[in-house]
């Protein structure tokens, strides 16, 4: 089947596309007037705007007013006002391990210096029982969480089904890790799972949801615009399809993460399309009583070890750290009450740089992960693992209270020594 939306339900698909917010003219793209400071009445403005409708020209302006302001002024005291006035001053975290299964990839990205094929130097794919032995490592060391994503192994299958494989790959993990919450498998591997075997995306959510997929990070989303997507991921799900699938995650009942790949190709604009977009799928998963989005992360883009191509046109080997924490405030405030946790990734910002994110809006450290293999192969210089201590010494080190969470953000019953 051509069709690039034949596994994925019809409403899912036309849905997807009322969602999906694209970029317009910029009123402060080069040559144009900066904005005025951003203030607590401009963003009165823009939430009110949003709750209209987040596709209106009235929010895209506003949007774009946000995401031109400079990190210096009013950005930072307003982001931390809203973080504290939506979420309180607690700084959460997870106690959970990564499980990267494979980087045998079929695809290309043009950002990833994890992918690799089978027999390349450097290529992974971890058998049942290696993954079992670092499950029962995390139940030993108090964790709540398995992370599982991996990359688009066409060999990854069992008696010739890609969904029968990631079905006993959540079995296998949950006979030695019982009670963990699995929280696996982006839209982009989602997807692949219903094209290999070419049946329907619901199927392939009943049927993980039946070995007990909790929920699904939101990776893969880059940023949604198909123009940048071109660019960056060309043969990777388009930004409508990641945002049906999301919409049929959502609507299945399972939460799911929203990501945004930051610091590379993208414009302040395609900034704004990618978070109003975010809006206005969180507001079609509430307006159905469904939790939808549960946190936001930004993502930096890591360009050390990414193939030459991009780390040449980037320039950077390391993200901006102040532009990555301006961002961090433009995001808490265009995603208001839409998303009331926010969360930096101290693999790629380092410890420090996402402990000063608590102070740009973000309300959360993430996870201890335990094994992170996809950035730190970009060469991202925040390591691979945080201590539960850590990440709470780095909360109290602001004055904050520090709360460990569940992945869904509830208490959690025998928190770790912190
Ligand atoms: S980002 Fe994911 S889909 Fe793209 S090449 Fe890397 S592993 Fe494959």
């Amino acid at each position: 089947m051509s069709d690039p939306a034949a596994w994925i339900a019809p409403w899912a698909w036309h849905s997807a596309g009322h969602c999906l917010i694209p970029p317009r003219n910029d009123p402060h793209g080069p040559g144009a007037a900066p904005p005025a400071p951003w203030s607590a009445t401009l963003q009165a403005q823009l939430e009110g705007a949003l709750a209209a409708d987040p596709a209106s020209q009235a929010s895209w302006e506003l949007a774009c007013a946000l995401l031109h302001q400079p990190p210096r002024g009013p950005l930072r005291p307003l982001a931390d006002q809203r973080r504290r006035a939506l979420v309180g001053d607690t700084v959460t975290f997870v106690v959970n391990r990564n499980l990267n299964f494979t980087n045998h990839c079929l695809k290309h990205c043009s950002f990833c210096a994890y992918r690799r094929d089978a027999g390349q130097p450097g290529a992974f794919w971890h058998s049942f029982d290696s993954l079992q032995a670092r499950a029962q490592q995390a139940v030993q060391a108090g964790a709540t969480e398995l992370c599982i994503q991996g990359g688009l192994n066409p060999e990854a299958r069992l008696e010739g089904s890609c969904l029968g494989y990631y079905r006993a790959l959540l079995r296998a993990l949950r006979q030695v890790a019982p009670g963990l919450h699995l929280h696996a498998f982006s839209p982009q591997e989602l997807l692949f799972i219903a094209e290999q075997d070419q049946i329907p995306l619901q199927r392939v959510l009943e049927e993980l949801r039946g070995e007990g997929l909790g929920s699904v990070p939101g990776t893969a989303a880059e940023v949604l615009c198909e123009a940048v997507r071109r660019q960056l991921c060309p043969e990777k799900l388009s930004a409508r399809q990641w945002c049906a699938v999301i919409l049929q995650v959502h609507a299945s009942g399972l939460a799911s993460t929203a990501t945004l790949m930051a610091g590379h190709l993208e414009t302040p604009a395609h900034r704004a399309a990618h978070l109003l977009t975010l809006v206005a799928l969180q507001q079609t998963a509430w307006q159905h009583q469904r939790s939808g989005f549960s946190e936001f992360v930004l993502l930096p883009f890591i360009g050390a070890q990414a193939p030459a191509a991009l780390r040449q046109r980037v320039g950077r080997d390391q993200p901006d750290l102040q532009a990555m924490l301006a961002l961090t405030a433009q995001a808490r405030l265009l995603l208001g009450p839409w998303f009331v946790n926010h969360q930096p990734s101290w693999v790629k910002l380092t410890l420090a740089g996402a402990t000063e994110a608590l102070r740009w809006g973000c309300n959360d450290l993430g996870g201890t992960l335990m094994e992170e293999t996809i950035t730190s192969m970009a060469g991202a210089q925040g390591g691979s693992r945080q201590t539960a201590s850590a990440l709470a010494a780095a909360a109290r080190s602001l004055g904050r209270p520090v709360r460990q969470r569940t992945t869904l953000y509830g208490p959690v019953e025998e928190p770790a020594c912190v």
